[in-house]
């Protein structure tokens, strides 16, 4: 019997641990997580990708994913606030309440733009706390892979040095297809119009103008009056580009092209937004592509 046990205990201590169980808000958060934890990490992920990231419809697995979870990740500066606390708090599970070791919000890092001096949310301005949407520079997609390292080295230190490693290769894969996105970028005087407010920190990185957007205020539609002066505002600049993420509809941006003469580009804001945008580094590439083709 002391023979059965101790060879039952051996080959527990030889098997690989369990993979920790992972639920993030967002495609971007989990294709990094699983370059940074390999197989270490079992990640479940609450959006496509494919739908509008600031409402994303409730999914009951996502309940149960979180009741197990380790760890819960979300990008953070309330993108996610219509859905992620509600969640987090139905789970019931301590360990990712916010002050638990389990909750991970990467945005603790970056300098927000856009910050409203005033909020109104019932006017519903959906970034009261500056913009979210910084996963779109891919310095910050750096910080996003030094900060997860950071956290599943705390929840498991015998493997901390494995997930720096990795992180270390995503860090190293974005600092190298840097030069090629800046040089298809810079110095080209591009001018653009989004739907949604969700690329200053790209169009800061790049050197890009952003001259408006469709929504006069971040998830506000606009009138035929707002619609009018922001085609005033697109021939004033010579603007040549609206750029229209995936989940809205082309509508109001093929009524501005026609206006202007612009060109409406669909474009990912996220991992998986796009067929082409398959990963974290493709989201990139396509983004830069949409701007110079
Ligand atoms: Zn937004």
């Amino acid at each position: 019997m002391k023979i059965i046990i101790l060879t039952y205990l051996t080959v527990l201590s030889i098997l690989p641990a369990a993979p920790l169980n992972v639920v993030v808000t967002l495609p971007d958060l989990a294709d990094i997580t699983r370059q940074v934890g390999g197989e270490q990490v079992a990640v479940f992920c609450i959006a496509s990708g494919r739908e509008d990231p600031h409402n994303v419809p409730l999914k009951p697995s996502a309940i149960t994913r979180l009741a197990q979870a380790d760890l819960f990740i979300q990008l953070g500066l309330e993108l996610e606030h219509a859905y992620a606390p509600a969640l987090v708090k139905e789970s019931r599970n301590r360990k990712i309440q916010q002050d638990g070791p389990g909750f991970l919000d990467l945005s603790g890092g970056v300098k927000p733009l856009q910050v409203p001096t005033s909020v109104d949310r019932k006017g519903g301005d959906v970034h009261p706390n500056g913009n979210p949407h910084y996963n779109t520079d891919p310095v910050y997609g750096q910080m996003m892979a030094r900060g997860i390292a950071a956290k599943l080295g705390q929840l498991r230190p015998e493997s901390a040095s494995v997930f720096k490693a990795n992180a270390d290769k995503v860090v190293a894969l974005l600092q190298g297809r840097m030069a090629g996105w800046q040089a298809k970028l810079a110095g080209k005087n591009i001018k653009f119009v989004s739907y949604h407010a969700d690329l200053p920190y790209f169009a800061a990185r790049f050197g890009l103008t952003q001259v408006g957007t469709i929504q006069p205020k971040p998830g506000i539609e606009p009138g035929p009056r707002e619609i009018e002066a922001l085609a005033a505002a697109m021939q004033q600049h010579g603007v040549k580009l609206i750029v229209k993420e995936s989940f809205y509809s082309e509508r109001i941006p093929n009524q501005l092209a026609k206006m202007t003469g612009a060109k409406v580009v669909n474009i990912p804001i996220l991992v998986n937004g796009t067929p082409a945008a398959k990963d974290y580094v493709s989201l990139i590439d396509t983004l830069v592509n949409a701007f110079a083709p």
